[in-house]
């Protein structure tokens, strides 16, 4: 048995304090994650430090610049449900709920769905080497089951995939993380949040290990009028995403003037491609151009055999989800039939 303490800080400096004195030290919002892994023995912190009593993180208030801040502690279904998401980030409303079941959305929160961790099968398994449970142990998923793994961004040492939607939206939407820590408050860019595994594939993120996540900005942009959220599974529900898209357009006529693509299920983070998406400026929004663009995104794609189908599942997907933008018919993520 694996024995820690467990703190309920009152105050943020006082959770801050108590993970930084703590190596092994782990913050616990609503367990999701965090305790199935301490189950599998895949976790085992000295310290839980539950910061769900902190005060201030449970908001979803406007920004000054119009945008919308949503506290690290509002739930994944709250943020789904409010109504100033639903009309004006529905693209982020409809990637949480392509997501997990209602029972786990209750009780997942925002900053826990930004560091939820992979779920390559042989980092759940102690018994298996794992470079990013057990760094330089090996990467058995390059020549063993490898057909939920990443095809693009991935590394010699590691090829997992980040599993989480609502961070597909978010960084299709360009939304900033703000945290606090030892050193003080800073933000984040989302595309900086999330890490490549490259030679360290147990770190997933940029976060400092005294940081906590405080809240997540939206910008003024919400692309309300042309976006969509697509993500295609083995099981219609409950199943994390093989390949997923968040598509949001900004249309003149019937022409691009801003395209933004990313996928979900392929990388070890959020993936976009800068280049696809400006080639998709000033062109009609048409099948051609979208074909182009998921092509130029697949460029670099490589598999690992039992996944090599997601590489032309991607650019379908990619070419489907830009024509529900444009055509402003979103995916439905109650009738999740593609049509
Ligand atoms: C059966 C099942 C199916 C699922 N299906 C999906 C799916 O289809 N799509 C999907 O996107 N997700 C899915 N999930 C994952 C689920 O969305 C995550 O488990 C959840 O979002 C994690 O949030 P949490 O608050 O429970 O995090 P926790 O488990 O409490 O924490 C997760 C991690 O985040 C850290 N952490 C939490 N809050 C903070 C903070 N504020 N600052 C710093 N660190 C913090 C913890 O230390 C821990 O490392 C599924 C989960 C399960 C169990
Ligand atoms: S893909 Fe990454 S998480 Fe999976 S076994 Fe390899 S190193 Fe571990």
């Amino acid at each position: 048995m694996n024995r820690f303490t467990y703190t309920r800080p009152g105050d943020m400096a006082a959770a801050v304090r108590e993970v930084a004195a703590e190596p092994a030290a782990r913050i616990i919002a609503g367990g999701t994650n965090l305790v199935d892994l301490m189950k599998y023995n895949v976790e085992r912190p000295a310290r839980l430090v539950d910061i769900t009593r902190l005060p201030g993180l449970d908001t979803i208030e406007p920004t000054p610049s119009g945008g919308i801040r949503i506290g690290a502690l509002v739930t994944n279904s709250a943020v789904a449900y409010d109504e100033r998401i639903g009309r004006r980030y529905p693209l982020l409303a409809s990637a949480i709920l392509a997501g997990a079941s209602p029972q786990l959305r209750n009780a997942a929160s925002t900053g826990g769905n930004l560091l939820q961790r992979t779920r390559c099968y042989y980092f759940y398994d102690p018994g298996t080497g794992c470079n990013k449970r057990k760094p330089g142990s090996g990467c058995p998923a390059k020549a063993g089951l490898n057909r939920i793994h990443a095809i693009l961004g991935t590394s010699e040492h590691c090829i997992a995939t980040h599993p989480s939607d609502m961070c597909v939206g978010l960084a299709a939407l360009e939304a900033t993380v703000r945290a606090t820590g030892s050193n003080g408050d800073r933000t984040i860019p989302f595309e900086d949040f999330h890490r490549l595994p490259g030679d360290h594939p147990e770190i997933d993120t940029t976060l400092a290990h005294d940081e906590i996540i405080t809240a997540v900005d939206l910008p003024p942009e919400d692309f309300s009028a042309h976006h969509t959220y697509l993500k295609l599974r083995d099981r219609l529900s409950y199943a994390f995403a093989l390949v997923s898209v968040a598509a949001a357009l900004e249309l003149d006529g019937d022409r691009i003037k801003t395209a933004r693509f990313a996928l979900g299920g392929v990388a070890h983070k959020p993936w976009r491609d800068a280049m696809a998406e400006q080639s998709l400026r000033d062109r009609p929004a048409s099948t051609d151009s979208f074909a182009q663009a998921a092509d130029i995104a697949l460029t670099d794609a490589k598999g690992y055999g039992h996944n090599d189908f997601k590489i032309s599942l991607a650019r379908q997907a990619i070419v489907r989800a830009l024509a529900q933008a444009a055509a402003g018919t979103p995916q439905s993520q109650t009738d999740k039939r593609i049509r």
